[in-house]
This record gives structure tokens, sequence and C-alpha cells, in this order.
């Protein structure tokens, strides 16, 4: 009876912070997307564009944050956006972690990209294309991977991934959380981009093709040839999250110029290794070679 009635708690609190847990904010799935339809390939992006919707006039970035902007009607989702660890465990176990608020197992941000990347391969194959809405499947499995790579969304179950630590953001009121979603990105428009997404997009960009992110060529690489490998991905944002997100941080902390130019290198890499991982995925998905495995 106890146990059930703080199982309910649990419940209704994280309802509650429900608005700060849905991932990158909008600039932040969209730079991931951006980056990733440069590297998409010619069969990938033909699939993509013939599943976009019409509104998004061929362009996968402009959706991307939609899994955001349909949670009210689409609440069973809300618990696919991250996978919080035990806290101060700094390390994530997808067995352990990989559930919603109440404890259904598998309910989490990497069975989501196993489950989208699962319907997607069916684009090749008629039959079981038709069990599945694949145009919600490629804008799901976009935004997640998105999420998976915002290292709060592997952070503590205890603080709901940083959404309750209060803390301030110069002059500004906000949560661990929130920072990382929104407030690193923003100030950085700011601070170096002249507010124009599409310039920090670009340096990006730049940063991928000339090597100063020096491990960029392997990012896009799976073991073991998996199509999609979001359990390595969480792991790598666990300890992100320890290493980079909570660090130095306490309750009511002001953070400013120390954390905002020590963390920014981090959250670029991470937008930078989204993209980069769900243009390879979806090439892997959309490839000739998909097709004839599913036609056989
Ligand atoms: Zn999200």
């Amino acid at each position: 009876m106890y146990g059930s009635d703080s199982g309910l708690l649990r419940k209704l609190v994280f309802l509650l912070f429900i608005p700060g847990i849905l991932g990158w904010g909008p600039e932040g799935h969209y730079a991931t997307c951006k980056i990733a339809e440069g590297y998409l390939s010619e069969e990938a992006a033909v699939a993509v564009k013939e599943l976009l919707p019409e509104s998004a006039k061929g362009d996968l970035a402009s959706v991307c944050s939609w899994p955001d902007d349909i949670r009210k009607q689409y609440r069973w989702s809300a618990a696919l956006h991250f996978a919080d660890t035990p806290d101060y465990v700094c390390n994530f176990n997808d067995h352990r972690d990989c559930h919603d608020p109440s404890g259904s197992k598998g309910r989490c941000v990497t069975w989501a990209i196993f489950n989208y990347t699962k319907q997607l391969s069916g684009y090749h194959n008629p039959t079981l294309e038709s069990k599945y809405n694949l145009t919600e499947a490629l804008m799901f499995l976009s935004h997640f991977f998105g999420d998976v790579h915002q290292p709060l969304h592997m952070g503590y179950l205890g603080d709901y991934g940083g959404n309750l630590i209060a803390v301030q953001w110069y002059e500004n009121k906000t949560n661990l959380h929130r920072v990382w979603d929104d407030k690193i990105i923003e100030s950085a428009l700011k601070s170096f981009y002249n507010s124009n997404l599409s310039s920090m997009i670009k340096s990006l960009h730049q940063k991928i093709e000339t090597g100063w992110f020096n491990d960029a060529s392997s990012w896009g690489v799976c073991p073991n040839n998996e199509t999609v490998c979001p359990i390595q991905y969480a792991s790598e944002s666990t300890v992100c999250a320890c290493k980079y997100a909570y660090t130095n941080v306490t309750p009511g902390i002001t953070l400013g110029d120390e954390y905002f130019l020590s963390r920014l290198p981090v959250v670029e890499k991470k937008l930078a290794q989204g993209g980069v991982r769900l243009a390879a995925s979806l090439n892997r998905i959309f490839s000739p070679e998909a097709q004839l495995v599913a036609e056989c």
C-alpha cells in the first residue's frame, strides 16, 4: 500500500514535469536533423522525402520537434524521450534503466529507437509497411536520436534528469535540465552566431569535416553491423551527464561564463554526433542491401 502510494506520487510529480523532459529545445532538434540531412545517401534522401508529411516541404529538420508538439495528444509517448539512471550511478544499464515512471520495462528512448528503426525497415516491404505509419516513425526516430544525445536525458531518476535542480542561468531562474535543453544553445547563438541558427549549424558541419571533432569519422559505425546502437549512445550520454552536466552544480547555484564556456563544446559535439549518427542509421535502413534482405 505504502509502495503504491509512493509510486503514484512519483507518477504525478513526473507528469508535472513533462514539459521539461522532452529533449533538446527546437533549435537543438533542428540542428541535429539539419546536420543529418547533409550526410544522407541518395537512396535515404529519396525515402525520407517520400515519407515526410507535406507540411515539411521536403525538409526533415522542420519536423524534428514534432514529437514534442504532439505530446498532449500522444501522452503514451512521454516516457520514450529519455532513460534515467539511479542517483549518482554513472553507467547506463538498459535492462535496469529502460522503463517508464511506473516501472514498465522497455518504455524509454533506447527501446523507442529500436522500435521505430524496425518499423522503418519495412519501407521496402509493402506488407510490413502497411502495418505502421512510417511518416510518424521517421519523425519519432529522428527526434529520439536528438534526445538520446542530450546528456540529461540519461540523468538521475531522483532529480528527473536535472528538472528538480533549480539554478540561475546568468540572471534568469531555470533548472539544470533546461540549461542543457535550451540555455547553452541559446547563449551560444547570441554570443557567437549573431542569433543565426544556420550559422551555428554551418560551423558544426565544418568542425565535423575539418577534424575538430577528431573521432567524427567513426561516429556512425555500430558494433556487429547493427543498424542502430542506442544503448551505446545512451551510455555515452550517462557519462557526459556525470562528468559535465552535474559536476560542480548545487541547487540554487548561479551558472555563468565558466559553466557555459566549458560545457558548450560538449553540447556542440552531442548535436553533431546525433546528426551524423542519424544519417548513418537512415542510410542503413533505406539502403538497397536492406531491400534485398527484406525481400528474402
Ligand atoms: Zn524529446
